[in-house]
């Protein structure tokens, strides 16, 4: 049996956007899944998302009745640790973009597991490197990030660390095919590919608005209809989590050392009233039943 069949079980830490959607993707693709946050009330939420995603597949024709059962059959919940992960061969940690706090559960992870179980973090930007150093065997240890949705988004981009094996890179390649992912490596660099340059366009974007130079509505048109982009970079900081762009950027200002990422006052203020985009209701545009409508005021 090869590394990849001998895969099973997966565990992912962290019920919220990213965690409820990989644990689908998981799910979905075969593996017995299991959803972990700190409080029953979070992976309620998280379960209920994907039962809500998995039903819009159905309704659009693209997920068979048998398929959103199948899936639904392989996904548990838990908020105790050593139950999520008990004989995982793949945990996945998705919680907030906080260094100390990937780096505590990932030590709580490692007394739980097998030293051959692959250990992945889906951090947008934080080193890698750093969040395995406290890890027994890092060498299984590697970033995969994910995009949102993690259903619907084909890029899942592979980080590899000062200490990832190569056999683990091969591993994770070849486990992101199996998720249905297009995989790309990256080595572990602030923000690295995907991240960096995402993050000097929307925080431009940002400061565009708070200069007043377009509406929040018109900067994303030019970027959807002039440069073909799917979604324009203030949608997207909506969809990302104002919140989670502004950890990003503050991580990438202090790392690499470069006003280009310094957080916009705008973001700041947001992110202070809860304005945190679309899973909050508000960022720069208002959301009602998933659709953004566009604010009379981008600033307030
Ligand atoms: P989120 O705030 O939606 O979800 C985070 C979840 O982690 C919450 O449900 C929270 O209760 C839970 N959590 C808190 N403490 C925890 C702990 N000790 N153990 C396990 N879970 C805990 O955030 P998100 O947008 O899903 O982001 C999660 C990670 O994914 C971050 O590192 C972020 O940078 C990264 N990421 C986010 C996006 C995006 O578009 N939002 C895209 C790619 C990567």
């Amino acid at each position: 049996m090869s590394r990849l069949e001998q895969i099973q079980n997966v565990a992912v830490l962290g019920a919220g956007t990213m965690g409820a959607g990989i644990a689908q993707v998981a799910a979905q693709c075969g593996y017995q899944t299991c959803l972990y946050d700190i409080e029953e009330e979070y992976v309620a939420r998280g379960r209920t998302g994907i039962v809500a995603m998995l039903d819009k597949g159905v309704a659009r024709g693209k997920v068979s009745e048998e398929v959103r059962e199948q899936t639904l059959d392989r996904l548990r919940t838990s908020t105790r640790i050593a139950d999520a992960v008990e004989g995982a061969h793949v945990v996945i940690e998705a919680a907030p973009e906080d260094l100390a706090l990937k780096r505590k559960i990932f030590g709580e992870v490692a007394a739980h597991v097998s030293t051959d179980c692959l250990l992945a973090t889906n951090t947008s930007s934080l080193s890698v490197t750093q969040i395995a150093e406290t890890i027994p065997s890092p060498n299984r240890f590697l970033g995969m990030h994910f995009f949102n949705p993690p259903p619907l988004m084909k890029l899942l981009e592979l980080v590899r660390g000062e200490q990832t094996s190569e056999e683990c890179v091969q591993l994770s390649r070849e486990f992101a095919v199996a998720l249905g992912k297009d995989p790309i490596v990256v080595q572990d660099s602030p923000g690295f590919a995907s991240s960096r340059l995402g993050l000097v366009l929307g925080l431009e974007a940002i400061r565009m608005v708070e200069e007043g130079v377009a509406s929040a509505e018109d900067i994303d048109k030019a970027m959807e209809l002039g440069y073909r982009h799917p979604m324009g970079p203030l949608k997207l900081t909506d969809l990302v989590g104002l919140d989670v762009r502004l950890a990003i950027a503050a991580y990438l200002s202090e790392t690499i050392d470069d006003r280009r990422f310094n957080p916009p006052g705008l973001l700041e203020s947001l992110v202070e009233q809860g304005k945190c985009g679309k899973k909050s209701g508000e960022g720069f545009y208002l959301w009602k039943d998933g659709k953004p409508i566009p604010k009379s005021n981008p600033t307030d």
